[in-house]
């Protein structure tokens, strides 16, 4: 990454951009995150310790509604955060159903352009509601949970973007020095992003907590696909789970082997909802 355009962004995150939401009691339950088995798409429903919900991304067809409504309680409609992460089919069809049947405090996505049918139908929805515009340095506060947003690193609201994975909103979540890293469809060259950044921060600061990436838990990026997942960027993360989120028997292969290699070389757990159902964290 050019040397200036890294100092421009790092005097951004100094500028850090924080929303929280409050609190009158805590009722000290734990936090847990599950790993929807949609097919082959992403959604993960976060239940936090205080009782708030969150929805990362809605899968594809409209089965999340089946599998939240297990997951709330009885006459329970309302979501606190729907994060979606790029507007795909697989990652956006199911969250219009949500946002028609459930009551949604917030919604936090780039408002990037979209070609397909779906993403305008999203778009033409949010932009009526209003949303968050997600950018890097945003950190969502939640009594003892943090929600940090670590790209895409500038805004991209109602720009085209060639390939829209490459505009995948990537989350952290920490809880009590648990980590789940969410890396959406993001590819081997954000996974460089995220690392660069990591890095120069390193060197000019001591408190980089802003762009930490390690994690006990990884979302791997983009399916499994080959285009994610390098070797130096595990190395660095060190998870000691990987999720991978996929359709049986889909149409793209995913995950790839080379994928599947790369984490068992680096002594990862994995874990598949074409194989496992879903994946539900307990901290
Ligand atoms: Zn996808």
């Amino acid at each position: 990454m050019h040397k200036k355009r890294l100092v421009i962004l790092l005097l951004f995150f100094l500028l850090l951009n924080i929303f929280s939401w409050n609190f009158l009691f805590s009722l000290e339950k734990e936090l847990e995150v599950v790993f929807f088995d949609v097919g082959q798409g992403d959604a993960i429903f976060i239940k936090t310790p205080q009782g708030h919900n969150i929805l990362i991304d809605g899968g594809p067809g409209n089965i999340v509604l089946e599998k939240i409504g297990r997951e709330m309680p009885f006459l329970d409609e309302s979501i606190d955060l729907v994060v979606l992460t790029h507007p795909h089919y697989d990652h956006v069809s199911g969250l219009i159903d949500i946002l028609k049947n459930y009551k949604i405090e917030d919604v936090l996505c780039t408002g990037v352009l979209s070609e397909s049918n779906i993403g305008k139908k999203w778009n033409r929805i949010i932009e009526e509601r209003g949303y968050r515009v997600a950018l890097a340095g945003q950190r969502i506060l939640a009594n003892d949970i943090h929600i940090d947003i670590l790209h895409p690193t500038r805004k991209l609201r109602g720009e085209k973007i060639g390939d829209l994975n490459e505009a995948s909103i990537i989350i952290r979540l920490s809880h009590k020095g648990k980590n789940f890293l969410f890396m959406g469809d993001a590819y081997k060259k954000q996974e460089r992003e995220l690392l660069s950044l990591e890095r120069e921060c390193k060197k000019r600061h001591d408190d980089c907590s802003f762009f930490e990436i390690s994690a006990d838990v990884l979302k791997v990026g983009h399916h499994g696909s080959r285009t994610s997942t390098t070797s130096d960027f595990l190395s660095v993360v060190s998870p000691e789970f990987a999720v991978i989120q996929a359709g049986k028997d889909n149409r793209y292969g995913h995950p790839h082997d080379e994928t599947i290699e790369t984490l068992e070389r680096e002594m990862v757990k994995i874990m598949r909802t074409d194989k496992d159902g879903d994946i539900r964290f307990v901290y």
